[in-house]
């Protein structure tokens, strides 16, 4: 907890003449009893730090945090997830004890927060610079905060190691030998508020770039260990597998791939190059725009995407090095979209197999913007935690599906690992 919020509370409670209600002293040193839930390394269990005056002061909404502190930390005392990502005012405004304390991690009650555990094999750690593009492209994300902030602040916390011994190579199958290696590496306490991630090797003996438990989850493996990648097809996997862990499919709302007008690295024609946005080159986004219908049969260079309000014609012009049948094509989603990457600009429609499926007859439904509909509950599994203090806020199974299948197509070769 910090001075700011002590203070914060100590000030509430002296106002209103309370002394009696929750802990008055708000200790600087939390209770915590060790139990080893990794390996080689002593954690704390979840130990709720005292509970904000909330004992004979009105909580409206349930959170613990007791209104007259709700509003003096300028958060909602009327929901309990002031932000909605998933994760109460409590904990983000004053943690959990136990090595828990989601506020010195840099939570915000006003401001959505993704946390994200990233364990490595050997040789496997990863670079700032990698995490940075994945961390970039949620803080740029077009989402509003109550903070009045734009975009997500993504908190990847790289742990450790896995041992050499421990780090199945094949990870076949997958999931249960993951959960061998999460059972030692992850702390059973960080459960309701973090995702968890492998830097792993390959699983089920394929050449899959990666996959996720489930869309939405919290769990997925980025394995590219076997392959020489670069620093952006392995961050736009990493992105892609967290993409599905927070609800989004191949085609945004849908399993189809390779929607020409759904311009996000959930479609595989993106996950290893991402976007030309704003003058930089592989740009990683979901989708940031809502792009109207479009048929194969008629085609038209010239005028390319039509936007869905809000998105305009401005938004799309912004996006460039789209691509198509495995090959980036000049001109952005606005204008002059070379669809055929013939090099020239043709003036009148025609038809175009867009998604590489051998037919023209496709026609492709008006796409989401993602941002706008990710799933912070991580399948049912986030925004849940010690019971009295942070509240069930209410899961929705809906999304709930089975582990997601990947195609075989997104696999590592010599094409892509340029
Ligand atoms: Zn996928």
């Amino acid at each position: 907890m910090s001075k700011l919020q002590k203070t914060l509370l100590a000030a509430s409670v002296s106002l209103l003449g309370f002394n009696g209600c929750g802990s008055p002293d708000l200790p600087d040193t939390e209770t915590t009893e060790t139990v080893s839930t990794r390996q080689g390394v002593e954690v704390a269990t979840a130990i709720p730090l005292p509970i904000p005056a909330c004992a004979l002061l009105p909580d409206t909404d349930g959170d613990a945090v007791c209104d007259v502190v709700e509003t003096l930390l300028g958060t909602n005392p009327n929901n309990p997830d002031t932000d909605g990502d998933r994760l109460n005012d409590y904990a983000e405004s004053f943690g959990f004890g136990g090595g828990l304390d989601l506020t010195a991690l840099g939570a915000n009650a006003r401001r959505k927060d993704i946390f994200v555990e990233a364990d490595y094999y050997p040789n496997q750690q990863p670079t700032q610079a990698m995490l940075n593009r994945v961390i970039n492209a949620f803080a740029n994300a077009p989402v509003t905060n109550p903070d009045g902030s734009t975009g997500i602040t993504l908190h990847i916390v790289v742990d450790q190691q896995i041992t050499a011994a421990d780090a199945d190579l094949d990870l076949s199958p997958v999931w249960t030998d993951f959960d061998v290696i999460k059972g030692k590496y992850f702390a059973a306490n960080r459960a309701p508020y973090f995702h968890y991630m492998l830097f792993a090797h390959r699983y089920d003996g394929g050449n899959s770039s990666g996959i996720s438990r489930g869309i939405p989850a919290h769990d997925f493996v980025v394995t590219l260990g076997f392959a020489a990648v670069t620093e952006v097809q392995l961050a736009g996997t990493l992105m892609h597998e967290l993409g599905h862990n927070i609800g989004l499919r191949h085609g945004g709302t849908d399993n189809a791939n390779y929607k020409p007008n759904y311009l996000s690295i959930m479609n595989y024609q993106y996950q290893f190059y991402g976007f030309g946005i704003g003058g930089l080159n592989n740009v990683l986004d979901y989708s940031r725009v809502r792009v109207a219908s479009i048929s194969e049969q008629s085609v038209n260079e010239v005028s390319a995407f039509t936007p869905v309000a809000p998105t305009t014609e401005a938004d799309l012009a912004k996006i460039s090095a789209l691509r198509f049948n495995n090959a980036q094509v000049t001109g952005n989603a606005s204008t002059n979209l070379d669809f055929n990457n013939n090099g020239s600009i043709q003036a009148t429609s025609y038809a175009r197999d867009l998604d590489g499926n051998g037919s023209t007859a496709n026609v492709f439904p008006a796409s989401q913007n993602d941002w706008l509909a990710l799933a912070y509950d991580g399948g049912g599994q986030i925004g849940f935690a010690t019971s009295g203090i942070t509240q069930d806020l209410g899961r929705e199974e809906l999304y709930l599906v089975p582990p997601e299948k990947m195609e075989p197509c997104l696999t590592v070769d010599a094409r892509d690992a340029r």
